[in-house]
């Protein structure tokens, strides 16, 4: 038998049951076992885990726990000094790209509306979500934690908020994307490209009275459609300026632990 005693931080938290949240507790168990399977036994996702520390040593996530251990598991941008550990060495994706699960179509609009490369498809189930996340090399967004519980999952974000705006906002803070916005960019119906093209090429895609005001257009690599700073673009700059702004958000709040 082994008994630890465990103690997570931050929104970790929110993951465990309610009488362990916040706090220091002990928990037994049987069988020999790593660090990432203990974690993870907690309900817990070990894509959301940035920094583990058993006795005060960061440790890796195949640490195999021993008895009486102390162990302090940390999300990203815990406030705390880490100078001298290390986080768990997840080598970033070269590329920010996603794939978002099923439920979050109007998240995924968003991200595409901040020209980001967003994959989406409401018909995929969780095993095809997972595969294509590990071999395309995207971050896989989702509200299902057993889904970022997967082995072949190795970037992960999950989702604490059920809005869309909020979670926009959870994805640009905990991946440090502000800086990388490109409206625009993006096609928001099927995530091409969008390419500059000349008025006479869409001219009969675009209303009369479109064309009358508006002399630049975009066009979608993919599926073809056409974009313009129209009628929707101050309502599309103003989803654009709430993403980036930090009020509103828990941000300047002090830490939850
Ligand atoms: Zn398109």
């Amino acid at each position: 038998m082994f008994t630890v005693e465990l103690r997570f931080y931050e929104e970790l938290n929110d993951f465990l049951a309610r009488d362990r949240r916040k706090r220091a507790y002990s928990f037994s168990f049987a069988e020999r076992r790593s660090v990432k399977d203990l974690i993870e036994s907690q309900g817990v996702p070990h894509t959301e885990v940035d920094l583990i520390l058993a006795n005060g040593e960061s440790v890796g996530f195949e640490y195999i726990v021993r008895d009486g251990d102390r162990i302090s598991v940390y999300p990203r941008f815990e406030s705390f000094d880490i100078g001298r550990v290390s986080r768990l060495g997840r080598p970033p994706l070269r590329q920010c790209r996603f794939i978002a699960d099923v439920h979050l179509g109007k998240l995924v609009r968003r991200l595409r509306l901040l020209g980001f490369d967003c994959l989406y498809n409401p018909r995929w189930g969780d095993a095809e979500l997972a595969a294509r996340s590990a071999v395309e090399k995207r971050i896989l967004l989702t509200r299902d934690r057993g889904l970022l519980k997967r082995a072949v999952v190795s970037h992960g974000v999950f989702l604490h908020s059920d809005a869309a705006a909020e979670q926009l906002k959870e994805v640009l803070r905990r991946l440090d994307l502000t800086g990388r916005v490109r409206p625009l960019a993006r096609c928001l119906k099927c995530n091409g490209d969008l390419k500059p093209v000349a008025e006479e090429v869409v001219r009969d895609r675009v209303p009369a009275r479109t064309l009358r005001y508006i002399h630049r257009y975009l066009e979608c690599d993919q599926c073809g459609k056409v974009y313009w700073k129209g009628t929707h673009w101050s309502r599309l700059r103003r989803i654009i300026r709430e993403a980036l702004s930090p009020s509103g958000s828990d941000a300047d709040s002090p830490p939850r632990s």
